[in-house]
């Protein structure tokens, strides 16, 4: 990553506009995606290749993957459910794919009316897909562990499973894993150890990434806990959209805006400069004009003698 310390993974025009009832029109997905970018996130997930009449609002995924590879710097991430789903992304030409596989097998019979080993058979068929391509062309392949906190079908779950899940989707050819609170269960402790566990039994390389959600506020506690254990990407969405049904007033995935702020005060470098983030989000907003946009910092605005992004340290003498 050179010049940034921790890549912030915005996923605002997947995770969020797919838990949402408006749909965003394909021209303002493109300018938000544009603005996104040229506010220094290098990481965007557009969108998931899954059939229109399951996600409608996500319809539009190959044409803004089009797109958004043409933006300079840019890594487009994808959700692929099946190898189907991932023959449509490598044909837009997704630069990396995400397979998510909920820990909880309850889950994963709703979300994806699929068994573990159904799951695994996917990623077995989506490696040998990706082996065939050129290897400059070949996007890179995460398995994500969702619910690996808990779930809202079966309570808690357990870490061996999660662990032995991790195991599996390595086995069966993702490049890494992610770890992923879907629910918004999870705690700092749990946060560290989870990362540990995985790290001692799958190695550094198979771990980088997690997706936090703020359901029941804990999502900046365990952003901090995870990147003080070393974790360097970290998802977040714009205005945090997408707000659990279940929990009122609470964003769902970790709001952006939020978390720039969290990490450049603390002098950790993201490459995000907040004039341009806040552009971007009054586009989001003038775009979904009936969706709730949530955030402190776009409230409450930087600190007075903030330093912007870009600057290595920030003093509060
Ligand atoms: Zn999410």
């Amino acid at each position: 990553m050179g010049d940034i310390d921790i890549e912030i993974s915005e996923v605002g025009p997947r995770d969020g506009l797919q838990s949402i009832s408006s749909i965003m029109a394909t021209a303002d997905k493109k300018r938000w995606i544009t603005a996104l970018a040229a506010a220094g996130l290098r990481e965007i997930e557009v969108g998931s290749f899954v059939p229109a009449k399951v996600l409608p609002q996500l319809a539009d995924t190959a044409e803004i993957v089009q797109f958004a590879r043409t933006i300079p710097g840019l890594t487009v991430a994808v959700l692929v459910p099946n190898l189907r789903g991932a023959q449509g992304a490598v044909a837009a030409g997704a630069h990396k794919l995400t397979i998510p596989l909920s820990v909880s097998e309850t889950h994963s019979l709703k979300n994806l009316r699929r068994t573990h080993d159904q799951v695994l058979e996917e990623v077995r068929g989506i490696r040998a897909l990706l082996n065939g391509l050129p290897a400059e062309q070949r996007p890179s392949f995460e398995g994500s562990l969702s619910t690996c906190f808990g779930c809202t079908l079966e309570g808690a779950v357990a870490e061996d499973a999660v662990l032995r899940l991790a195991e599996a989707l390595m086995e069966a050819g993702c490049d890494e894993v992610g770890l992923s609170d879907t629910t918004g269960y999870g705690n700092p402790v749990q946060v560290r150890r989870m990362i540990r566990r995985i790290w001692e039994n799958l190695g550094r390389d198979a771990l980088h990434g997690i997706h936090l959600h703020n359901t029941r506020g804990q999502g900046l506690a365990n952003v901090l806990a995870a990147i003080e254990e070393g974790i360097t990407t970290v998802d977040a969405s714009m205005g945090g959209i997408g707000g659990c049904p279940f929990a009122p007033g609470a964003s769902g995935n970790i709001v952006t805006e939020d978390l720039v702020f969290l990490l450049e005060a603390m002098g950790y470098r993201t490459g995000v400069d907040f004039e341009k983030l806040m552009g971007a989000r009054e586009i989001l907003a003038a775009a979904l004009p009936e969706e709730p946009l949530y955030g402190f910092l776009p409230d409450a605005g930087l600190p007075k003698g903030f330093r912007r992004a870009g600057i290595a340290q920030v003093e509060f003498a």
